[in-house]
């Protein structure tokens, strides 16, 4: 298994990242590209091995194809623990990839049963290739959609999903651009799927491949970070932030083997759908451990304050409470209840959406009992440089004390600060209610294949008989 300097050394491979309209030349070098990529490295820090039969050597957990409730446990509590080793914040460098790897195992063997095609052994090959090569896996899937009311081939603009340009004898050529692309710029190779279902006249846009990101034509352009552009105020992001990109396809070129569906249209949905059922049931793992800093830092806040004892204080902390352990529970019941496809173990597609759900419409309510407990120093704390400079320390640090001394409360602020009243904070809740689906997708995944409401009309028709 690689090391992290073997990691960190595999990006100064010529792939082009934008940053606030600048190439970034070397990543390792860049201020804040520089701390994602280490982020990303603390992967390769923690104990994660198992030992593969086929390929006779210590590969990644990540990329154990769950068969089994036990398995579907044991990768909650490795997306759990790894969240945990980096300071709560989700590492998703092999999480997202392996979750895309599932559905293509799952997916391919269904075309390759209607289509005759041979997915399957090129899936098997990649996926190898990656346990083989430790890699770190982004995934592409949403596209830019254009208008959202028409389907990809009815846009106004063709390449507002990712498509087929061009086809050879070895391979296809493809163009388009996807949003949203986590830790891209510092991932080894993206997969790319599609994002929706499809039709025949949109089976230019059913594709899926892999392509590493240094491939000619692909170009990352990162979101701006400000918390690592010289704010002094921050602590967290400085030790673990992940960076997405808008990722651009200018006629990228991608080997037949690398090609995992190509215009098998009715297959579309089903590699998507699969690929989000995991990839939320990761989200439940991370989601669980991300929420101990705010119910760290709300019970840490509360002592230094000195209202551990109110009542509207403790509902704070028990409503965060509810959120985290909501979580695991959902991911528990769902690895315990797996639908088994062609011998793989699907998470329990209910359970995780509903879980997830949940998680986008509570997390607002996290972020507040953090405020309400805090109190509006979040929003008015004098800056770090006064909190240093000699002139002012003493005089802030005497007035900024609570139940605990000074220093001690504005440590605890200066955290909670960030998780709440920065730009880190408005990032995730964007990232709570959007990433790994929209609300409206995890509603749909709930209501798609429920046989509850049945059983709840006979309950009640059954009253007139009973
Ligand atoms: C921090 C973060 C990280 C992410 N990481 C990744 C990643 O690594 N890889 C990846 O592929 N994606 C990633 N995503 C993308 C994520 O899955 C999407 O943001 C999510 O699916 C919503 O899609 P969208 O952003 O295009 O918004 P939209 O689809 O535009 O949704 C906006 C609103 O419009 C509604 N809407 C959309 N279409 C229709 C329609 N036809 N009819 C009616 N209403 C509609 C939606 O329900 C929603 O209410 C990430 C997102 C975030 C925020």
């Amino acid at each position: 298994m690689r090391s992290k300097e073997d990691y960190l050394n595999s990006l100064k491979d010529g792939r082009d990242v934008r940053y606030r309209g600048e190439k970034v030349e070397s990543i390792l070098d860049h201020p804040v590209l520089r701390v994602t990529a280490l982020h990303a490295s603390k992967l390769f820090s923690l104990s994660r091995g198992f030992f593969d039969e086929d390929l006779k050597q210590e590969v990644s957990r990540y990329y154990l194809v769950p068969q089994s409730s036990e398995h579907l446990m044991q990768r909650h509590k490795l997306i759990y623990e790894t969240t945990m080793s980096c300071n709560g914040i989700f590492n998703i460098s092999q999480a997202i990839g392996s979750d895309a790897l599932f559905s293509l195992v799952l997916t391919s063997k269904k075309v390759d049963k209607n289509h005759n095609t041979n997915y399957s052994s090129r899936v098997t090959a990649y996926h190898n290739y990656a346990k083989k090569n430790d890699l770190t896996l982004a995934v592409a899937q949403t596209d830019v959609k254009g208008d959202r009311s028409k389907r990809p081939s009815e846009q106004a603009d063709p390449d507002m999903y990712l498509r087929v340009l061009d086809v050879t004898d070895d391979g296809i050529t493809v163009n388009g651009a996807k949003a949203h692309t986590t830790q891209g710029p510092v991932s080894d190779e993206l997969i790319v799927l599609p994002t929706r279902a499809m039709t025949a006249e949109d089976k230019d846009y059913a594709i899926s491949f892999a392509v590493p990101a240094n491939s000619k034509g692909l170009k990352f352009i990162v979101r701006p970070i400000d918390e690592l552009e010289g704010n002094s105020s921050s602590v967290l992001s400085t030790k673990d932030y992940e960076c997405e990109s808008l990722t651009i396809f200018d006629k990228v070129h991608v080997p037949w083997d690398r090609v995992f569906l190509f215009k098998e249209h009715e297959f579309a949905g089903t590699l998507a759908l699969n690929f989000v059922t995991y990839h939320r049931f990761t989200a439940l793992s991370y989601r669980s451990a991300s929420s101990n800093l705010y119910l760290g830092a709300t019970s840490l806040v509360s002592k230094a304050n000195g209202t551990t004892k109110a009542p509207h204080i403790h509902n704070n902390l028990v409503n965060i409470v509810m959120y985290k352990e909501l979580m695991r529970m959902s991911a528990i019941a769902a690895a315990h209840t797996p639908t088994l496809d062609e011998g793989i173990a699907i998470p329990n597609p209910l359970y995780t959406n509903i879980g997830k759900l949940y998680s986008n419409q509570n997390f607002a309510r996290i972020l507040e009992g953090l405020i309400d407990t805090a109190g509006g120093i979040i929003a008015t704390m004098p800056s770090q440089e006064d909190m240093v400079n000699p002139l002012e320390s003493e005089i802030i640090t005497k007035y900024l004390a609570g139940a605990t001394q000074g220093e001690e409360r504005i440590r605890i602020l200066k955290i909670a600060k960030e998780l709440v009243g920065s730009s880190m904070a408005g990032y995730m809740m964007t990232l709570m209610i959007h990433a790994e689906g929209s609300m409206e997708a995890s509603k749909l995944g709930i209501v798609r294949g429920y046989d509850g409401v049945s059983e709840s009309e006979k309950l009640v028709e059954g009253i007139f008989e009973n």
